[in-house]
Order: structure tokens, then sequence, then C-alpha cells
């Protein structure tokens, strides 16, 4: 149960890192568990996290487990909403009890297989693992990125990341059909990537192709 609270609170830890706040008191807040304040300071103890008056950080050792745990939850998230089309809500719920369970191995296979995912379907960034830098896996990947795709070949898209400094062109892929689920048929191989949604051809920009996650059919 502690084990749990634990790692709970490493990764509220990091996400607050994320927003810009290592408040102490947002932190006891945030997590809502009356047991939080007395693992806390057994989580000090043991090297984990410092606390200074209303300010707490990870130490090296927390850093370690907080990153591996966020980035568990978050391909988690994506596993479940994205290829096994679980809704959100019970994606997250499943997410949390995953990361808790996965080994290092298992998470870098479920890396390669969704293409080495860098967000969530939140939108957050997934820590990269080895996996993500070597890319000689074992694992055949279910899920590729659309540039990896052969000319000639029809995919479903999967889901796309949607990085943040380009928000702007979100509705422009909206309004042209590029949304999870449809079918493409990629044409031409970039600058600029061609693609034939129903009867339409379409020419998309490489960093957009780059966000572009497809499962081959
Ligand atoms: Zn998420
Ligand atoms: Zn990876």
């Amino acid at each position: 149960m502690t084990q749990k609270l634990k790692d709970e609170i490493l990764e509220l830890l990091w996400s607050l890192r994320e927003r810009g706040s290592k408040s102490y008191s947002k932190l006891i807040k945030d997590i809502n568990d009356k047991n939080a304040p007395e693992v806390i300071i057994k989580m000090e103890k043991a090297g984990l996290i410092s606390v200074t008056n209303d300010t707490i950080e990870l130490n090296e050792k927390g850093e370690i487990r907080a990153r591996d745990l966020t980035r568990r939850h978050r391909l988690a998230e994506r596993l479940f909403h994205d290829v096994l089309e679980v809704s959100m809500e019970e994606s997250e719920h499943t997410a949390c009890e995953v990361e808790h369970i996965l080994s290092p191995e298992v998470t870098d296979s479920v890396c390669a297989f969704l293409g080495h995912p860098p967000t969530c379907p939140h939108g957050k960034p997934i820590p990269k693992g080895k996996c993500c830098y070597k890319y000689t896996h074992d694992v055949k990947p279910l899920v590729i990125q659309l540039k990896e795709l052969e000319v000639g070949s029809q995919a479903r898209i999967v889901f796309i990341t949607f990085l943040k400094d380009k928000s702007t062109r979100i509705e422009q892929l909206v309004s042209l059909g590029i949304v999870p689920g449809s079918i493409i048929r990629l044409k031409q191989k970039g600058p600029p990537f061609v693609l034939e949604i129903d009867e339409t051809t379409l020419a998309i920009d490489t960093p957009i192709a780059e966000d572009i996650y497809v499962k081959k059919i």
C-alpha cells in the first residue's frame, strides 16, 4: 500500500515540475491522501526526495524512479487509448495499475511497438527509454510514423502527437480529415508528403508527417 502511495507521490512530483511547481503544499493538496505526510518523511529518509520549507524536490534516486513511472504510465495510456481503443477514463485507470508492474524490458517493447511516441494522449511528453535512441529492437512495430510507411501502402491513423508548437495546425488537419481512425494511402514521400484520404489527395509538410502515427493495413 505504501509503495503505491510512494509511487503516486513521485509521479505527481514529476508532473508538477513539468508545470513549474515544486510546492509541498500543492503536492499534499493534489495527492489527497492522509498518509502522504508520513510517507514523504519516509521517502526523505530513504534519500528519494528533499523537503525544505514548502519546496519538495526529487533526488537522483527519486528522479530515476519518477521518470520510469511516468514513462510507463504515459506509454500505457497510448497503448490502451489509441491501439486498444479503450475510453480515456478507463485507459487512465488501467495505466495507473500497469505503471507499477511493467518491467523495463516490457516497457521498451511497448514503446517500440507504438513507434516510440513522444507524447501521451493528453499531449504530455513521454520520457525516452534506451529503445528510443538505438531503434534496433526485436519487436516488430505495430504503429509507425507516417514517414516510415512505404509509398503505395494503405494505413489507418492511430494517433497524432500534436507537439505544442504546432497547435495551429490541429484545426487544419482535422478539416482535411487527418484524424485518428482515418484510412490513408501514401502516394509520395516528402517533402511534401502526399496522401489520399477518401477521394481527396493532400500534400503535407514533413514536420506534420512526423506527428502522424499509423498502422499499416
Ligand atoms: Zn496522459
Ligand atoms: Zn522507445
